[in-house]
């Protein structure tokens, strides 16, 4: 689709100074965009379980993605959100550390999973949701991304997924 990297604004010193927010939200808006982008990362994918994502954009993008391909959607949150019983990922940030959960039922052992954000900057959020899908014996076969930042480097952060395909659209 042409134009598709256009329909993300760009909100500088977001949400701090220095940094150049990727905004989604004028890509969603749009229902050819949004259309396109949901099809296009379905696009090759076949036989999957479930899709899984991380709040709060992963959910905007992972959950139409999986009615797309006729599977189930799992949330993934910050602590002390979900309900059940969960386990826990914890991850480090520049200062402190950070946590995802995911229920402990979401998912069976051998169930064939995608994982979808909306953007990768340095790769520790998708990181994160691999691990946790991976911990409960699930097989991740592919992450979609809508947008990629390629100077983060957050392709090398997942490069030990080998046997995951992965591919973002901007
Ligand atoms: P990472 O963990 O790869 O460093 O950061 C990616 C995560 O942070 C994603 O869940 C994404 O929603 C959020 N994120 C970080 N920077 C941006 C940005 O500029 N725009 C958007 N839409 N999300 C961002």
């Amino acid at each position: 689709m042409d134009g598709l990297k256009e329909k993300v604004r760009i909100v500088p010193d977001f949400p701090k100074k220095g940094i150049s927010f990727k905004d989604i939200t004028t890509l969603l808006k749009d229902k050819e965009a949004y259309h396109y982008v949901i099809k296009e990362l379905a696009a090759g994918l076949n036989d999957i379980d479930l899709v899984v994502g991380p709040e709060a954009r992963g959910f905007v993008i992972g959950a139409p993605l999986a009615y797309e391909l006729y599977a189930g959607f799992v949330l993934v949150r910050k602590p002390g959100k979900l309900p059940a019983a969960t386990i826990k990922y914890e991850y480090e940030l520049e200062y402190g550390t950070d946590a995802l959960e995911i229920h402990r039922d979401a998912i069976i052992p051998g169930q064939r999973v995608v994982v979808a954000d909306d953007l990768l900057a340095t790769g520790g959020t998708a990181y994160s949701v691999v691990k946790l899908v991976q911990s409960l014996g699930a097989e991740v076969v592919a992450i979609r991304f809508v947008m990629e930042l390629t100077d983060l480097a957050g392709r090398e952060r997942l490069s030990e997924f080998k046997d995951c395909d992965i591919k973002s659209l901007i």
